[in-house]
């Protein structure tokens, strides 16, 4: 007979991949514990989507995650995905509908998505222990977690830690500290999904509150969405997504008409409307205040039957291929996600093992894999916890 602090388990991080594993496993008949430092469990669940929880996404593949190990979330996603996560909504009757590229939210709200799992966690018997600290992990045979609440002992040892963004939900670098306790390489992280700032761009506040869909390009990878123009620089889907593809020193073109050949349209306006002036043709397409900032210097306040091809061409390249180069990110505070983390070539694709340390288990963001924006790191939450759980 185990003593009552010892357990089959022990999950550090009650947040969205912590708890799919704890349910999964304690429905194998495992003891689990689930430890975390904050008040409440899932607090990352309650802020995301904006409330909504863009719980998962109609289309998921490997190509949708970054990683230094591409192929390393094949598994996982094949063995539990975005249909299987559905399913589980639906058996609890949440209300959710699909937004523009597949993006599945919640239309009540996203303490529906965390109700569900606490309620799954309770059915299967996980003791959730909530303000628990932890400050330091022993092994020799099993583990032991020494907390300001005990020890606690377990055979298996899971971290579901997460990432670094937005430290005031309760994020920490615990994850990796005891990846390199074990002597785990841990990839250096950035943050991800994560607005940019534009310290050099001159006037740029007049532009603050602006939102246009684009087609944002960075090191060969392109997002159409929506981009806000901020009083610091430039936010909005688009611009999220691409700054996963980001590093420091590495322009950004935005081509704000991706749907429209703009040498084309100039022809079409010269013989429709020749004596219209080129701003305030270019004002019915675009926002005027953003029309205005871009025609610096390209004297578009001349009736359109002015200007020769050369010209025409320059105008339509500035629309079309607006090129800035962010000095920074906003950072962790604005960040959705952490890019880098504990290296997934020290682990098992299938059981979320290290290969060096029996035992011990790293799941969801704290890993080296971050999604795109559109519910894409809930499911790597979901398939990676669920999938850690029929081993733990
Ligand atoms: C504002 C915002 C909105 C987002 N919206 C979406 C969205 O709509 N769709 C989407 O797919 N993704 C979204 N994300 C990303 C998504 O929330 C995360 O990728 C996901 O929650 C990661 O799951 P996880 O279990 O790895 O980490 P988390 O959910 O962050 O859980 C980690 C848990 O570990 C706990 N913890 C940390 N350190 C310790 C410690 N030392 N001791 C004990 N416990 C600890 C934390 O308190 C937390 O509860 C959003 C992120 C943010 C910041």
């Amino acid at each position: 007979m185990k003593s009552e602090n010892h357990f089959d388990v022990i999950i550090i991080g009650a947040g969205a991949s912590g708890l799919m594993c704890a349910q999964a496993a304690g429905k194998r008949g495992r003891n689990v514990l689930l430890l975390e430092h904050s008040k409440e469990a899932g607090t990352k669940i309650l802020v995301s989507g904006g409330g909504k929880c863009n719980f998962t996404n109609l289309s998921v593949d490997k190509e949708n995650y970054l990683s230094h190990n591409p192929h390393f979330v094949t598994s996982a996603l094949r063995r539990f995905t975005q249909h299987d996560f559905i399913k589980l909504i639906e058996e609890y009757g949440v209300k959710y509908e699909e937004r523009e590229h597949g993006r599945l939210f919640c239309r009540g709200s996203a303490k529906d998505v965390l109700n569900l799992l606490l309620k799954e966690c309770g059915a299967a018997g996980v003791k959730i222990q909530t303000g628990c600290s932890v400050k330091r992990i022993e092994k020799e045979k099993n583990f032991c977690v020494k907390t300001n609440a005990g020890d606690f002992i377990s055979e298996s040892l899971v971290i579901a830690t997460g990432g670094l963004s937005m430290p005031e939900s309760g994020a920490t670098d615990l994850g990796y500290k005891v990846a390199i306790q074990f002597g785990i390489r841990v990839i250096k992280q950035f943050p991800g999904l994560v607005p940019f700032v534009l310290k050099e761009v001159k006037d740029f506040k007049s532009l603050s509150g602006i939102s246009v869909n684009a087609s944002v390009s960075v090191n060969g990878r392109s997002f159409k969405d929506a981009v806000l123009f901020t009083h610091r620089g430039l936010s909005g889907p688009a611009i999220l997504q691409a700054s996963n593809y980001w590093h420091k020193g590495d322009e950004i073109i935005v081509n704000f008409l991706p749907d429209i050949d703009l040498e084309e349209q100039f022809a079409l306006w010269q013989r429709e409307k020749p004596r219209s002036t080129v701003k305030n043709l270019l004002s019915t397409l675009l926002p005027g205040r953003l029309v205005a900032y871009l025609s610096s210097g390209l004297d578009t306040d001349r009736p359109i039957s002015q200007r020769g091809k050369k010209d025409i061409k320059k105008i339509a390249e500035v629309f079309s291929g607006w090129s800035v180069r962010p000095v920074e990110t906003e950072g962790y505070s604005k960040a959705e996600v952490t890019k880098g983390g504990v290296d997934t070539n020290e682990l098992s694709s299938r059981t979320f093992e290290s290969k060096k340390v029996k035992g011990l288990y790293f799941i969801g963001e704290v890993l080296d894999v971050t999604g795109w924006l559109g519910g894409y790191n809930l499911q790597w939450a979901w398939s990676s916890g669920y999938c850690a759980g029929q081993y733990v």
